[in-house]
């Protein structure tokens, strides 16, 4: 089993920033992704938000921070965590395919996963057709029309991003106002593409192989909406900690943390901030 000075669990925005700062402090340390380098950071298109970048395009940005952690010799292996256990000298993770690591710190970067609306249909045809992101095959959708559920920056988002190739985006809101910042708000206005309906909530997706339509209920009945797709984007909810209290060695960092306010600036502090206590606690004589 390989020994390691420090285990990052996450290769998104948290994670990778958590990657750069170890390595490049000059500790033995690999990160664990199960999916795409760059996580949710990946696939959102143009950053407006990132300082440094008037506009990025987020796998740009994602590709750059990549170079940068390997260059100062970030190592990165293509697992899922299963399982995290207290050992004497440290941490052992148990990977996918019978695979381990065994580290003294351990940075938890997982994330959060999108909460499901739990309407018939939305499991079944998960990935036909009902997403939580489009990520970069936006052009997919051009010329159709698609449905985004839910009501803050997160949906809006997607809607101004879908409404870039789709047809028509209907951003299905259970509340009365969208809640996002002002620009948010004006290019939402501005957009003839995107139909906001409030006071509705999404109650059934129909479809036999893939997504045909989405019915919605609001205080006008039960409609019916043709649409080639539906964006669920109702909030998430951060990855299971596999301790409730921290043991000694173990930094959580970016949006495991719970916390409301999530930005790929906000999670790259973070990992930086983790990378840093650990770096305290693997130097402590
Ligand atoms: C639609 C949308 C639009 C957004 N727009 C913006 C924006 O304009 N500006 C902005 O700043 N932010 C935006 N964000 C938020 C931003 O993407 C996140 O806050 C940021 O990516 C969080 O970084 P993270 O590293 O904490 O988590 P993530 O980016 O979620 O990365 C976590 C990684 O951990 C991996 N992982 C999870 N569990 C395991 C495991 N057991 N084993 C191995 N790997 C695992 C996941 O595969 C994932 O790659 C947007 C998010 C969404 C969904």
């Amino acid at each position: 089993m390989d020994m390691w000075e420090a285990v990052i669990v996450g290769g998104g925005p948290a994670g990778l920033s958590a990657g750069l700062h170890l390595s490049r402090a000059g500790h033995r340390v690999i990160l664990v992704e199960k999916g795409r380098l760059g996580g949710q950071a990946r696939g959102l298109g143009r950053l407006e938000n990132y300082p440094g970048f008037l506009s990025i395009n987020s796998d740009r940005l994602m590709d750059r921070w990549l170079r940068q952690a390997r260059l100062w010799g970030l190592k990165t292996c293509r697992a899922e965590v299963r399982r995290i256990r207290r050992a004497q000298q440290g941490f052992l993770l148990s990977l996918d395919q019978g695979r381990g690591l065994s580290a003294q710190a351990v940075v938890y970067c997982p994330g959060a996963i999108f909460k499901d609306l739990g309407v018939p249909g939305e499991k079944r045809l998960l990935g036909r057709g009902v997403f939580h992101e489009a990520g970069d095959e936006v052009s997919r959708w051009k010329g159709r029309a698609v449905v985004v559920a839910g009501g803050g920056e997160a949906a809006a988002h997607q809607a101004l991003a879908l409404a870039r190739s789709a047809r028509k985006v209907f951003l299905i809101c259970r509340g009365e106002k969208i809640r996002a910042h002002r620009l948010l708000q004006k290019r939402l206005a501005s957009s003839g593409r995107i139909v906001k309906v409030f006071g509705a909530e999404v109650c059934r997706v129909l479809g036999k192989k893939r997504v045909q339509a989405v019915e919605i209920r609001s205080r006008a009945g039960l409609t019916r909406i043709s649409a080639a797709a539906l964006f669920v984007l109702v909030g998430k909810i951060p990855a299971r900690l596999p301790w409730s209290r921290s043991p000694a060695g173990f930094f959580v960092a970016g949006d495991a943390q719970g916390w409301p306010f999530r930005q790929v600036a906000i999670a790259s502090g973070d990992g930086m901030r983790a990378a840093m206590e650990c770096i305290r606690f693997l130097e402590k004589p």
